[in-house]
């Protein structure tokens, strides 16, 4: 039987606590308010490259990506969400790569996106002409991923929840949290005290001091990750698809690309295993003055994309990647600690994956149990 008669407060208005809170809505969950010390995708959730695809490797990864997919695609039909269908690649380089993307093709296909392939090397010349693919042995490629405005979306979702009555509280941070007689909590913020019956923790890169107040552990580490513009004097001539060098586990950092215009890319270095750069997110280098990256990006670049070799570089700037120490996010209740949602570790890939963990989260509570992405039980916070 469904739980809709339960006050929920969701403490983080970035990506995956608003997507949590409209979630909770449409099952009919009317008590729900979202707590954010600053504003709306003030952090991680602003500050992503906008990335949406569904070429990952897994069963799980890819089951969150196909509900947010769908989920993205109803917000640009109904909510006029600009979506650049652009394409993804995730280019292989041995045969093991290969054969895993082969897999994720048929995971997908069970879950029902029928457009994702494998691209030997010449199709995937074909897609991206003019990019050096002498070291790979192809690509898989999902021709209707694509990338949207992270900040306008996350804007568009809080719209919704307001016309909705739910309320987003803006500067308004959660700053203590006690279990009263009765198994609810007494929320303190900077705006004042209310209860709810369960506290969601999106806080993102701040999941482990709110976890401490909730005293429901939560291990995130803040890692920083830079994004440029690369530019030329001339058009390229064709829509860049998202370009992504970097096959998960692999324990290092790749390069990824993404169209930008008809001149310019935005491009980076990702990695979803803690390499470096652990920051305190209220104290990081936000700036784009690092120039030892900008040649990093700069010469793998050129090295990719040859006619990018005297790109202008620009424009860059740090945000964080909220990430766990197994780069897996926690999605799901506590065994030991009742009336705490965890929602958090979405990493380099947490505003992709919003959706399908706010919708996971919403049916741990009201129906007890995840129903849309099965085997999601491996993500709960205890593992
Ligand atoms: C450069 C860069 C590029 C990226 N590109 C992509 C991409 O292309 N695709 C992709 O899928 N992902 C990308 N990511 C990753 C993505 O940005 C994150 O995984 C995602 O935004 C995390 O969302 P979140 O809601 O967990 O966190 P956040 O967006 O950080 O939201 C957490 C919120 O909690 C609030 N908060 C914290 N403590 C409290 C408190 N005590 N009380 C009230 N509020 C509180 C914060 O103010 C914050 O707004 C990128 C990240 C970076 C840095």
């Amino acid at each position: 039987m469904a739980t809709t008669d339960v006050s929920v407060a969701v403490v983080g208005g970035g990506a995956i606590g608003l997507c949590t809170a409209f979630e909770l809505h449409e099952f009919g969950v009317r008590d729900v308010v979202v707590l954010e010390k600053r504003h709306v995708a003030s952090a991680s959730s602003g500050l992503a490259v906008g990335i949406i695809e569904t070429q990952y490797l897994d069963p799980v990864p890819i089951a969150i990506r196909v509900y947010s997919m769908d989920f993205f695609g109803r917000l640009e039909r109904d909510a006029g969400l600009p979506i650049t269908r652009n394409g993804y690649l995730r280019l292989g380089h041995s045969g093991a790569d290969m054969e895993r993307y082969a897999r994720s093709v048929e995971i997908q296909r069970a879950l029902g996106v029928t457009d994702s392939m494998v691209l030997d090397r010449a199709g995937l010349q074909r897609v991206v002409p003019g990019m050096v693919c002498d070291d790979l042995l192809g690509a898989l490629y999902g021709p209707s991923d694509g990338y949207v405005d992270p900040a306008l979306t996350c804007t568009i979702i809080a719209g919704l929840l307001r016309d909705r009555g739910v309320v987003v509280e803006q500067e308004t941070e959660l700053t203590a949290a006690e279990r009263t007689a009765d198994g609810r909590w007494r929320l303190t913020t900077t705006r004042g005290e209310r209860t709810a019956d369960v506290v969601v923790n999106a806080a993102g890169a701040w999941a482990t001091p709110v976890g401490d107040l909730l005293g429901a552990p939560a291990t995130v580490i803040p890692q920083r990750h830079q994004a440029l513009f690369a530019r030329l004097p001339e058009p390229f001539g064709f829509v860049m698809p998202s370009v992504m060098d970097y096959v998960p586990d692999s324990g290092r950092m790749g390069l990824y690309f993404r169209h930008d215009s008809d001149r310019a890319l935005v491009a980076g270095l990702h990695t979803e295993d803690l390499l470096k750069d652990v920051v305190d997110p209220d104290r990081y280098r936000r700036g784009g003055d690092d120039l030892q990256y900008m040649a990093a990006v700069g010469e793998a670049l050129a090295e990719r994309l040859p006619t990018f070799a005297d790109a202008g570089l620009d424009g860059v700037w740090s945000g964080i990647y909220p990430i766990a120490p197994d780069g897996e996010p926690s999605i799901g209740p506590y065994r030991d600690h009742p009336g705490v949602m965890a929602a958090f570790g979405g990493g380099g890939s947490g505003f992709q994956s919003a959706p399908g963990i706010g919708r996971t989260v919403a049916e741990w509570i009201v129906h007890g149990a995840p129903r849309t992405v099965t085997g999601v039980r491996e993500l709960l916070p205890d593992r």
